[in-house]
Parts: structure tokens; C-alpha cells; sequence
């Protein structure tokens, strides 16, 4: 995203959502320092992104496929048309989802994707159509047909290939079976008094919730003791105690959002595991 920002033409901005990545703003705010025009858009209460807000001007355009704390599926072929009606460049985040939706590469100009998110290990995967034209983020040899400097990690390429690959294979048969365990967490969150966060499109795997009257720290802690990994906000910002910002860019209030949880399910979380941590929940948040 960063190396398609430095390359957008005079007068055009990127544009993106507050419910984004940092992986995302972060690059976005280094455009931004950078003198390019950029513009942070709101999401709505599920996460979703606005698009009746996207300017004439937009240049390239920044979404994830899924929301990463919300789980909710962004509506990729809207804009994608709406890209295509700017002559903007569309990037799609998508390190959510792959295991669960197949990533609608033929709408979008690049995509980018986590190998630690599809059990990889810390390689990452940039796909682009040839003709997008990238500033290179590292300086020096011509590898990669001077995309990206440097040797290139064929280990990690392998990784994230192979990854990708056993996604395509068993997303059909898992995305029933996963539904039917998170909708089961998801009536524990609501039976324990939580407000269910997120919605309507929402990844298979995701069940999440805010405690207004209680800290997500605390509810990990508990939770942690009896063996149940859970989240609250990001992981990737996990060891912060500031709110998620994505709930905060969704309108929760900032109590709200310092009470969120987050459970995930695999392909390897079973029916057993579920029960387990439905009676978990039950304890920890009746106290
Ligand atoms: C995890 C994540 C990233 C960053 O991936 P890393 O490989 O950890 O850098 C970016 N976007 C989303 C939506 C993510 O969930």
C-alpha cells in the first residue's frame, strides 16, 4: 500500500477506513508525513466501511477484507466498482479471511496477505497485477523486477504458498461446522449480559462482545487461568492498555471498548473445546 501511496499522482489522496489495521495506518500516516493527501473515512457500528463518503479525488483505495477485531466482511465488489468509477487503484488487506472466504483477487489491483495469520510463519505474500506501478520499500538490487530489494525469501514464499493452498481446500467443508461453534460462543457472550459487537457480514469464525461494567484485561486474566486464549482488542497491540481503536472509529464509547472480548475459532478448535469454553465463560462472567 505504502510503495502504490508514493507513486499516486499529483492531486489524488489515499483513502482509507479508521477501523483499519495499524498495518494499514500506519502507512497511511507515513504517506501522510510524506505530503500526500490522505483521507480517513468512519466506519459504522459494525465496522463497515462508509463508502458514500469516498471522494472524487481518491487514488488508492485501502481496505481490509475482513475487520480484524470485528470479523466483519467488508463489501469488496462495491468497491471495487466504486475504484473503478475514480480510476483509483484498490488495495485489499487481506490478512483476515482466507481461511474462510476465498480473497476476490480478480477486483482488486493488490492485495496483501499474513503468513503468521495463516500459520506460515512471519513471510507475507504481495499480489499485484503486473501493470501497478510500486516505489520500492527497500533500496538496492533489482530483485523481484525492482519491486523489492534483496534476496528473495523463497522459505517464506513456500510457506505462505502452501498455506494459501490448504485454505482453498478446506474452507468449503469448515465454514458450517465453525459457524455453528461461534454462534454458540456468541450466545455466551449475550447470556453474560455482553453486547454483541460486529454483525452482519461477519467471518464464520468470530464471536465478539464488549462489557461495559468490566475490563477486557480482567476477562483475559480469568479467562487465561482456566486455559482459554482470548482477546481483547487487537493482538497485535495486546501489552496496551489503550482501547481498540477500532471500536472507538465504530462509536463505542471508551468504557465500552476497554471491556471488548474476542474469541476465535480454527480449523483445529473442536466441538469439546467450544463446550469447555462456553462453561468458562459462564463462570468467569457471572463473577
Ligand atoms: C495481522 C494483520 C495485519 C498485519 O500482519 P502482520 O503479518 O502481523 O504484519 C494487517 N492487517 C490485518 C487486518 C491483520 O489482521
Amino acid at each position: 500500500m505504502l510503495g502504490a501511496g508514493r507513486r499516486l499522482p499529483e492531486g489524488r489522496s489515499l483513502v482509507t477506513w479508521a477501523g483499519e489495521h495499524q498495518a494499514v495506518l500506519g502507512a497511511a500516516r507515513e504517506l501522510e508525513l510524506e505530503g500526500k493527501p490522505v483521507v480517513i473515512l468512519p466506519t459504522d457500528r459494525r465496522g463497515l466501511a462508509d463508502l458514500s463518503l469516498v471522494p472524487a479525488e481518491a487514488g488508492l483505495i485501502s481496505l481490509g477484507l475482513a475487520n480484524n477485531e470485528l470479523g466483519t466482511v467488508q463489501p469488496v465488489a462495491q468497491v471495487a466498482a466504486l475504484a473503478q468509477a475514480r480510476r483509483a487503484l484498490l488495495h485489499l488487506d487481506c490478512c483476515q479471511g482466507p481461511r474462510w472466504l476465498r480473497p476476490p483477487l480478480e477486483l482488486v489491483d493488490l492485495a496483501s496477505f499474513s503468513g503468521a495469520k495463516l500459520g506460515a510463519g512471519p513471510g507475507g505474500l504481495l499480489y499485484g497485477r503486473q501493470e501497478v506501478r510500486l516505489e520500492p520499500l527497500v533500496y538496492g538490487g533489482p530483485q523481484e523486477w525492482g519491486r523489492r530489494a534483496g534476496r528473495e525469501d523463497v522459505g517464506s514464499a513456500l510457506a505462505v504458498a502452501a498455506a494459501l493452498s490448504i485454505c482453498a481446500e478446506r474452507r468449503g467443508e469448515e465454514v458450517e461446522r465453525i459457524a455453528d461453534l461461534s454462534d454458540r460462543l456468541l450466545a455466551a457472550l449475550n447470556d453474560a449480559g455482553g453486547e454483541l459487537t460486529g454483525g452482519e457480514p461477519r467471518l464464520p469464525n468470530y464471536a465478539t462482545a464488549v462489557f461495559s461494567q468490566r475490563r477486557g484485561e480482567d476477562l483475559l486474566l480469568a479467562l487465561d487461568g482456566a486455559g482459554i486464549a482470548a482477546s481483547s482488542g487487537s493482538a497485535c497491540a495486546s501489552g496496551s492498555l489503550d482501547p481498540s481503536h477500532v471500536l472507538l472509529a465504530a462509536g463505542y464509547t471508551l468504557e465500552a471498548a476497554l471491556g471488548s472480548l474476542r474469541l476465535t475459532a480454527g480449523y483445529e478448535t473442536t466441538a469439546t473445546e467450544v463446550d469447555c469454553a462456553v462453561e468458562t465463560l459462564r463462570r468467569v462472567l457471572r463473577r
